[in-house]
């Protein structure tokens, strides 16, 4: 079986629709939470380095606010679509539920690709964006947050912009930000650091020595840089990473059989997650151009690019070895290929469990802005695992108790406690 033309919305609203059913929700919930409760659409206009003026299309998404403020991050992408965005903003709205921190699921986006834009063309954008909506988020409304292409340095300016507006300190209004100005520590290691934490727990589940085990990453950015550190500091042995090359337009995955030196391979990549084939070869890696990283002889596949990488296409390549797939990336699963996976009977860590520690580590930066008083990394760290630990524990326990597959329990506890939240409200 094909898969449909990807369009991530109808995926967020397919997988909704199946765990509505097995939740056995009424109609008026099912209405209120398989589309957002808000959208705002805005034009930006900007002054270029050249003079001249563009305007760029800007989005804002609000999924659903019942458990607390919308949560989510800001995109520049010049494929970004409002699809995109509806659907980053539904997943944002089940993964801060299951993790069970007091926020809802929002994402915000510009189409446009920072690679041609200056610093000054962007600071511009991040002002702009901000200009449009300035009364429609905040710390107690909607807090953005960086996402692909997006920095602390873009979070800054757009909070300097909302303060402006403002007139006063409002360091909750988004989280991402450098150290010093209401940053974090443990935010840039927390997606990939969660990742593993919820891996070491299934992999204990499942009896299976970490020791033992090796892992096929996608990706070479955030996510899979900091979960590969992890993974090989508990004693795994991460055998492949791939990227993708901007100017080919071709990925490429870098082998290395005896184990992957993060520290010698960061030395060769560059700020986009993209590393240098010739150097990579010095090194004594191979490069094998395209996807082979899926087909690996690994017990750990991990996912962590972008969406829409496992497909029934690819999913058959898998090896038979595979005992457990970590999805580091936002929806990276076609359900065509969730089929295929189900019926070998691997074990899937859904995306939005997997990936949830970035959004936890910001409601952890929220709360220290808040207080004014900023916890040190091994504090952040040790809280991040046991939110992460906890929520892993409470989904897999459905899962053997109702006895169905990972990602429908971590639904079902997700959106069950969206539903309860709208119920008191008395919004349904
Ligand atoms: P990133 O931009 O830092 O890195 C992306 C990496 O993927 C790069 O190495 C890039 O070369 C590679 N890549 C892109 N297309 C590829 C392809 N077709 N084949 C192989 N490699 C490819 O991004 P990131 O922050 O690491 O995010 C990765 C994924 O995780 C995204 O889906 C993102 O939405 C999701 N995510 C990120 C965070 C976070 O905190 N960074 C949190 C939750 C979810």
């Amino acid at each position: 079986m094909a898969d449909k033309p990807f369009n991530a919305f109808k995926m967020a609203q397919q997988q909704f629709d199946g765990v509505a059913d097995k939740l056995d929700l009424d109609q008026a919930t099912r209405d209120l939470l398989r589309n957002p409760l808000r959208e705002y659409h805005f034009l930006i206009p900007i002054r270029m380095d050249d003079g001249c003026v563009k305007v760029f299309q800007g989005y804002r998404v609000q999924h659903n606010d019942a458990r607390g403020p919308a949560k989510g991050g800001i995109r520049f992408h010049p494929q970004e679509t409002i699809d995109t965005v509806r659907a980053l903003a539904t997943w944002m709205t089940w993964k801060t539920s299951v993790v069970d921190i007091p926020l809802g699921g929002g994402k915000g986006g510009v189409i446009c690709d920072p690679h041609n834009l200056s610093m000054r063309e962007q600071e511009g954008i991040c002002r702009g964006w901000v200009r449009q909506i300035a009364y429609n988020v905040g710390p107690f409304q909607d807090v953005p947050a960086p996402d692909v292409m997006t920095s602390g340095q873009h979070m800054i300016w757009m909070m300097d912009e909302y303060e402006t507006i403002h007139n006063g300190k409002y360091p909750g209004f988004i989280t991402g930000k450098p150290l010093g100005v209401g940053g974090s520590l443990g935010r840039t290691e927390a997606t990939g650091y969660g990742c593993v934490y919820v891996m070491r727990e299934a992999l204990h589940e499942m009896g299976i020595d970490i020791k033992k085990t090796r892992a096929a990453f996608q990706g070479f950015g955030n996510v899979s840089q900091y979960a590969l550190e992890l993974y090989a500091k508990l004693g795994g042995t991460p055998i492949c990473v791939s990227c993708w090359d901007q100017q080919d337009q071709e990925s490429y995955t870098f082998r290395k059989l005896s184990g992957i030196n993060l520290q010698q391979l960061l030395k060769i990549t560059d700020r986009f997650g993209g590393i240098d084939r010739k150097q990579a070869k010095e090194l004594g890696y191979e490069v094998i151009e395209g996807g082979a990283w899926i087909e690996q002889d690994a017990e750990i596949l991990f996912p962590a690019a972008l969406e829409n990488q496992v497909t029934s296409e690819t999913a058959p390549r898998m090896h038979k070895n595979v005992r457990l797939i970590v999805e580091g990336a936002n929806g990276p699963t076609t359900p065509e290929a969730d089929e295929i996976i189900k019926q070998r009977g691997i074990f899937v860590i859904p995306d939005f469990l997997a990936n949830a520690g970035g959004v936890t580590c910001s409601y952890f930066e929220q709360v220290q802005c808040n207080q004014n008083y900023f916890w040190t990394k091994d504090e952040v760290l040790a809280k991040l695992d046991t939110k992460m630990t906890d929520a892993y524990l409470k989904v897999s326990a459905l899962a053997r108790d109702r006895k169905v597959y990972m990602r429908d329990a971590a639904y079902m506890i997700a959106i069950q406690r969206v539903a309860e939240a709208c119920k008191l409200r008395g919004w349904v």
